[in-house]
């Protein structure tokens, strides 16, 4: 469910960042090792994305890559339509400047100059305002993250919590439609971080696509979107949101395992009293879950969204399909389905899944029973 502070994105705003079949490999005298193992990830225009994933997953090394900082051993990155690598470095260096706002994880700022220049500096670099407005500009920014009256003092001079906030003012310095931050509230005090959650808030709802590399899960309450990496391959989001209680090695087992539909609007997915081989999952999209009465037209009972389910109480009671599904008329829907025997493999893997699910088909089962009693009163008075 997506929090109320949030706004969702629309779900038609222009595709802004493409990575397609990431690889990256190091090479050391310790031997080979694949930080990213084939990434796809397209990201929207004023998405605020949090990427989650373990110490050592690949969140950095996906940054680097989408930031132009580190090659990709192969496969492509394209930002705002642009081959970032096939650009020389001079040239990438000052469209990095112009495009990406990125907050280091280790903050980067330059020990010799004080906070006010190290805002600066980007400014200097792709030669955004004029020359007498960058003080100006650049103050502006420090009192956005509270560090005004720090602007004259050396970074060694303020708190590693107070380095991170000008390094996220200097992240704004060049007004960047994109804004790359690695763990940019990790030394900060909780209240600190939540007023910088709510500048990043502020900044999307604007239009800025944020994309922000965290451990703390929390933060995925305040994002638009949560991406998961696991040792270097992306958990596949529908099934992290539909089943957030399984471990992050079974959702990428079960990413591999599951099955892509499509239906036009209006279609029947499933047909009431026939048997059911398959979990569903909505990707994007609505169902209606209807009943079918012989005499009188479809009643429709309820309608499921993205990242609901359905099929679960037929595979567990091992009956017929107890109504028919069918996608809603307004769009086409995206599913994803799982095979019986999966799912009675993951419900084996995962006992609090299989607990939350048996909790939801009992709700169900109970709501279908009040529907079929309103029904019969109907057939009282009617
Ligand atoms: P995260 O940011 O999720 O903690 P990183 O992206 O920094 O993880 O690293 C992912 C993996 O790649 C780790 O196992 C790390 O040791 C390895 N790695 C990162 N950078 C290098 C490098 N320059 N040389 C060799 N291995 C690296
Ligand atoms: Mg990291």
């Amino acid at each position: 469910m997506v929090p109320e502070h949030t706004q969702p994105v629309p779900g038609d705003s222009p595709v802004i960042i493409e990575m397609q079949n990431l690889v990256k490999t190091f090479i050391s005298s310790a031997g080979e090792f694949t930080a990213l193992q084939g990434i796809n990830l397209n990201l929207q225009e004023g998405e605020f994305v949090a990427v989650i994933g373990k110490s050592g997953s690949g969140k950095s090394t996906l940054l680097n890559m989408l930031t132009g900082i580190d090659h990709p051993t192969s496969g492509q990155v394209l930002v705002r339509g642009v081959d970032v690598y096939a650009m020389s470095e001079s040239k990438r260096s000052l469209w990095r400047g112009r495009n990406l706002g990125i907050v280091f994880q280790f903050f980067q700022l330059l020990p010799m100059l004080n906070l006010l220049e190290n805002v600066m500096l980007p400014m200097d670099y792709v030669g955004m305002y004029d020359i007498d407005q960058r003080p100006k500009k650049a103050m502006e920014l420090l009192a956005l993250v509270g560090l005004e009256e720090h602007a004259q003092k050396l970074p060694a001079a303020v708190s590693r919590g107070q380095q991170q906030s000008a390094a996220i003012a200097r992240a704004l310095a060049t007004d960047a439609p994109i804004l790359v931050a690695d763990e940019p509230t990790g030394n900060l005090d909780s209240q600190s971080a939540s007023k910088i959650i709510d500048l990043f808030e502020m900044l999307s709802r604007q239009g800025k696509t944020i994309v922000m590399v965290t451990h703390d899960p929390s933060m995925t309450e305040r994002t638009s979107r949560t991406v998961f990496i696991s040792d270097g391959e992306l958990v596949n989001e529908t099934i992290a949101q539909t089943l957030p209680l399984l471990t992050h090695s079974v959702m990428k087992e079960l990413s591999k395992r599951v099955k892509r539909l499509y239906f036009q609007p209006g279609a029947v997915i499933l047909e009431q009293k026939k048997s059911v081989g398959f979990f569903y999952m909505i990707e994007k999209g609505k169902v209606d879950i209807v009943l079918k009465e012989r005499r009188s037209n479809d009643v429709v009972i309820s309608t499921l969204m993205d990242n609901d389910f359905f099929g679960e109480i037929e595979l567990l009671k091992g009956g017929k399909s107890i109504a028919s599904v069918r996608a809603s008329l307004e769009r086409p829907v995206d599913l994803l389905a799982i095979s019986r025997e999966d799912f009675l493999w993951l419900m084996e893997q995962s006992p609090l899944t299989e607990k939350a699910i048996s909790t939801m088909v009992q709700e169900r089962l109970e709501e279908r029973k009040q529907t079929d009693r309103r029904k019969n009163r109907w057939k009282l008075f009617g």
